[in-house]
């Protein structure tokens, strides 16, 4: 059996988006479980709109995904003389034509054809030109542009497709379509099809809005007697509106970047986009990397759109519920040392990394982690509400201080009091801590939630989190007498 070989060719006009990723992911799963090859091309032609900065984005976010590649990155560019070499051939061949006819000329063409209300298509009028018409057209310095001859075959043109079936058009509906400009430049619809020839691609996966390539570049795999690849169409991602994703019209809640650096999982996130276009065909929607290598199929690719329903306003679910969904559970269920490989970054970045927590303070830290993720979403929030056990400057929300502590004016007094007594304590525990909590509570005549919630927003910041003992014992004795003992401060607003 031959090698498969699949390839992903972003052109770097713009950042790498959740559909360009999603269209990488699919395409290295499927390399991946055939064993094959994924080969990294830039279609980088378009000059004007491409930049590096573009290149090394795609390049950066393909490697937070964790996709990498066989072979490339290769240049489309580098390859300017093969798209040039594949048109002459085609020429040569008479597979292909010069066309003298002019913008007016064909503009004319158009709005008649417009005017009788039928579809334009280019009417071959320098399909048939002489040899000897040809070379005096040329010497006059007439311009030209290259169309490809469209076989005059009766009947139909086909491809099957692995994910919508058969693709077909009668060969008539085909106009002979502009392979090299006036310029001389050769169309990306050919420089498309001839890297592909000599990259050996064996199955291309690209999104539905390719479609209207197709017909076209399997009559030029054809003339350039190259074996027709696989095609599998992907369905495309929406918004809510139904409308497109796109870079331009979204902004950055596509972008992959965007999701790095709001503490999404690349494992986590590549889950959520292989199921925007892709289900098992059970209920499944967790997948560690080897099962979905495993459970990749191109059949079971949608056929229709997928919806990725992002919202704007409240930053924490400013996105998909979907993918916060999974980024959750996979945040709540690894392992632990490597969820603080993960962490790590984002601590640093807000000067809350110690080195201690990769030595000796390790066990404390993983313990931590491990304390403080279960209502945790994205990995900011280790920093971010997860702030009060990494650093002792840390804010207090709104709404747990105007709750549990300024509608509380006794503990100004009460917290105080609890600080000496847990400083007193022999053995600071989860026992002591809290017997000494209630019985505080019990000698007051106050509930011991008031006591209990205060001391949670003082001591974290929070309104919620984990047991409120757990949390004592964690961030250990002498803070928690500190952040006590300072609270009355709280009240001078
Ligand atoms: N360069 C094209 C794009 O970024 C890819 C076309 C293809 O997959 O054939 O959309």
């Amino acid at each position: 059996m031959t090698e498969t070989r699949l390839r992903f060719p972003p052109s770097p006009t713009g950042y790498l988006h959740i559909g360009g990723a999603r269209t990488a992911l699919y395409n290295w799963l499927y390399a991946k479980k055939t064993g094959g090859k994924l080969i990294l091309r830039i279609e980088d032609t378009d000059a004007e709109r491409s930049t590096q900065e573009s290149i090394q984005g795609i390049l950066d976010g393909l490697e937070w995904l964790g996709i990498d590649w066989d072979e490339g990155p290769y240049f489309q560019t580098d390859f300017d003389a093969d798209h040039v070499n594949a048109a002459k051939q085609l020429l040569e061949e008479g597979k292909a034509y010069k066309c003298f006819c002019t913008k007016e000329e064909l503009d004319a063409k158009r709005e008649a054809a417009q005017a009788n209300k039928t579809t334009y298509g280019y009417d071959g009028t320098c399909r048939n030109l002489t040899p000897d018409e040809v070379a005096e057209k040329e010497a006059a310095g007439l311009p030209f542009v290259v169309r490809f001859k469209v076989p005059e075959k009766e009947g139909i043109l086909s491809y099957e497709d692995k994910v919508l079936g058969q693709i077909k058009s009668n060969y008539s509906e085909i106009e002979d379509f502009v392979i090299v400009r006036s310029t001389g430049k050769p169309l990306y619809l050919l420089c498309n099809v001839v890297d592909d020839i000599r990259d050996r691609i064996t199955h291309i996966i690209r999104g539905q809005d390719h479609m209207t390539n197709t017909l076209r570049q399997v009559l030029l795999y054809e003339a350039l007697d190259a074996p027709v690849p696989v095609f599998a169409h992907m369905p495309l991602t929406l918004d809510l509106k139904k409308a497109k994703i796109s870079k331009r019209s979204h902004g950055e809640i596509v972008a992959v970047h965007f999701y790095r650096d709001h503490g999404f999982i690349p494992w986590a996130f590549s889950n959520f986009l292989v199921l925007l276009g892709w289900s098992s065909g059970d209920d499944t929607e967790i997948f560690s990397k080897d099962e979905l290598i495993q459970a990749f199929s191109l059949e079971r690719i949608n056929k229709s759109n997928s919806t990725f329903n992002y919202r704007k306003g409240d930053a924490k679910f400013f996105t998909d519920p979907k993918a916060i969904a999974i980024n959750e559970h996979y945040l709540r269920t690894m392992p632990v040392e490597e969820l603080a490989l993960l962490v790590k970054p984002f601590l640093e970045t807000e000067n809350l990394w110690d080195d201690s927590y990769d030595g000796e303070k390790k066990e404390w830290f993983l313990q931590t982690l491990d304390l403080i993720r279960d209502r945790f979403h994205t990995l900011t929030d280790f920093a971010d509400l997860g702030r009060a056990y990494f650093s002792d400057d840390f804010p207090i929300q709104a709404k747990p201080l105007k709750k549990n502590i300024l509608k509380h004016e006794g503990l100004k007094e009460w917290l105080p009091m609890l600080a000496d007594r847990y400083e007193a304590l022999t053995e600071f525990n989860l026992e002591t801590a809290e017997q000494t909590a209630r019985d505080l509570a019990t000698e007051l005549d106050v509930k011991p939630g008031v006591i209990i919630n205060g001391m949670r927003t003082v001591v974290t910041g929070q309104l919620a989190g984990p047991s409120m003992f757990d949390i004592l014992v964690t961030i250990g004795k002498e803070k928690v007498v500190q952040r006590l003992r300072n609270s009355p401060k709280l009240y001078q607003v």
